[in-house]
């Protein structure tokens, strides 16, 4: 895994300093943060927050 695209989506409700990597895609893929969840763009794998 050589990819370090990590600004790949930004969204209306990213907060781009808290991003979390997609554990189906790896480190590299980051997730989306938006106000209950966390969203990959790139396989759509989601993070419900607690
Ligand atoms: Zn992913």
């Amino acid at each position: 895994m050589t990819e370090n695209k990590y600004i790949k989506v930004v969204d209306d409700n990213t907060v781009t300093r808290k991003m979390k990597s997609c554990p189906e895609c790896g480190p590299g893929y980051f997730m989306g943060e938006h106000k209950d969840r966390f969203t990959c763009g790139h396989c759509g794998h989601t993070e419900f927050k607690k």
